[in-house]
Parts: structure tokens; C-alpha cells; sequence
């Protein structure tokens, strides 16, 4: 198959600029009126993830400041802002060009109030990741795989994986029975709609796919509030030894 191709990623962009667009906003917000509590819970495991993935990268031997980072499908910025604001040279992208337009208002907001810092206002496009060209230090891809089967997940690692220069950073939501469990009795994805559709992949999978474009899993995260459950992967090439 296509990188996700087809049905699939006509369905999640149309998604995201529209009832996605308005979903995922309130949970990537910081209002508490009209959140329920189950989207409050989204939002805390939400964060978590993007907490480990900074303190992955901030724990390593690269330098943040100056890097190049490629925010792949980066939603309203959550990750993407605070890289920028530690001097990261950031590529933030997404299919939804509704997510693009709010992730560059929120980090115009960013800027704005912190005056004098290092931060450095990102490049934004809209794009699918497929289409991401060139080489990054940092490529990161959080909470996406979600939306795509196993083989368009594989074919989109690959991808990622060939931006990539030092590390790469990616989030899924792991096949797990309880897991499986809780998606069944659908409080995870309420709605009718397709693109709302979950995609759960074993951890053995996405490691495999990241063996076979050449590299391996230096370090793992799991975060899991009660109806949140990722997992995150910071992968360094096969022959790298930092
Ligand atoms: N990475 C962000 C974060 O963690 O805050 C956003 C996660 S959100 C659940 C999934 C995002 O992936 C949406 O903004 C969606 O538009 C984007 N997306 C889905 N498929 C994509 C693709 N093929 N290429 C780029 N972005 C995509």
C-alpha cells in the first residue's frame, strides 16, 4: 500500500479541519468550559507525552538550541512551541491547514509573551508528512500513527525516518487487551465519523519498522492516564553510538 494513502488520509484531513479541528483544539487547549472530563484526561495524558518527549531530547548530547527540528503533524503546536522557545529551528506541519492556522497564532502568543527569550518562531506549512523533504536533526511525530493502519504506519516511519539525522521521536497508542478493552466499550473515540476511526499498534511493530529503515529504540516512555495510553520511542540510527 501507498503511505497512507487513499481513503484513509482524505478521511483524517478532512477530519482535522473540520469536527477534529474543534475536538482536538478544546483538548489541546487550556479552558476548562465545555471540556468534559474525559477530554480533560486526554488533555493531562496529552501533556505528559509532550513532557517526556522535551525532557527525552533535552537529556540527550544534542544541543536544542540551534537544532533543526521537523515537527511532523504538529497539531496546535504543543510540542513545536516549546522547542521553539529553546532556540530549536522548527518545521511544524500538518495535513489540517485549521491546525496550522492555530499553531501559528498560538506561538505568535508565545513570542509575544515571553519578549527578549530565545525563542525562534517556527516555519509553518501545511503539508502531509509524506511530502516532508530534506534532513533534520530532530524529527518528531506525536500521537499521529493513531490514524493509519499497520502498513500505512510502517511506510510513514520509514519516511520519517529517512528526514532524520540524530534522533527521532514518535508516539502511538499501544495494542494492548486492556487497551483494546477500552476502545470496545468506546468512551476512547465517541462519534460516527470514519477518520475518528483508532488505530492501535504493537509496540513489537513499530520497532521492527524502525529496525528496518535503520534504527533501533534508545529509549521508551509509557504514558497512561485513564483513558490516554501512549507510547513514546526516541530512536537514534543503528550505527550511532550517542
Ligand atoms: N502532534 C500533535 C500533538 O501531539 O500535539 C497533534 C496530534 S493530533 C492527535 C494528530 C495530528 O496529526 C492532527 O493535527 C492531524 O491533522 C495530523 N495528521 C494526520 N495525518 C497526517 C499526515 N498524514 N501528515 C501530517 N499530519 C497529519
Amino acid at each position: 500500500a501507498e503511505a497512507a494513502g487513499g481513503g484513509d488520509k482524505e478521511a483524517v484531513r478532512a477530519y482535522f479541519n473540520s469536527t477534529g479541528f474543534e475536538r482536538w483544539r478544546k483538548i489541546y487547549g487550556s479552558a476548562t468550559e465545555g471540556v468534559n472530563r474525559v477530554q480533560l484526561d486526554i488533555r493531562e495524558g496529552h501533556a505528559q507525552t509532550v513532557a517526556a518527549a522535551l525532557s527525552m531530547l533535552r537529556d540527550s548530547p544534542l544541543e536544542l538550541a540551534g537544532a533543526t527540528v521537523c515537527d511532523a503533524g504538529c497539531g496546535t503546536g504543543s510540542l513545536a512551541i516549546p522547542l521553539a522557545a529553546e532556540g530549536a529551528a522548527v518545521l511544524a506541519s500538518d495535513i489540517s491547514a485549521a491546525m496550522v492556522s492555530e499553531a501559528q497564532r498560538q506561538a505568535a502568543l508565545a513570542q509575544a509573551t515571553a519578549p527578549g527569550s530565545t525563542f525562534r518562531m517556527p516555519r509553518f506549512e501545511v503539508r502531509d508528512l509524506e511530502s516532508l523533504e530534506g534532513r533534520y536533526d530532530v524529527v518528531v511525530c506525536l500521537d499521529v500513527l493513531i490514524h493509519y493502519p499497520r502498513e500505512e504506519a510502517r511506510a510513514m516511519i520509514r519516511h520519517l525516518a529517512s528526514l532524520a539525522d540524530k534522533r527521532l521521536l514518535i508516539s502511538f497508542a499501544p495494542r494492548t487487551l486492556y487497551f483494546d478493552f477500552l476502545k470496545r466499550v468506546g468512551e476512547l473515540f465517541p462519534g460516527p465519523s470514519k477518520a475518528t476511526r483508532a488505530y492501535l499498534h504493537a509496540e513489537a511493530e513499530i520497532e521492527d519498522a524502525l529496525r528496518q529503515a535503520g534504527w533501533r529504540v534508545a529509549n521508551r516512555g509509557f504514558i497512561s492516564t485513564q483513558f490516554y495510553f501512549a507510547k513514546l520511542f526516541e530512536a537514534v540510527p543503528v550505527a550511532s553510538s550517542s
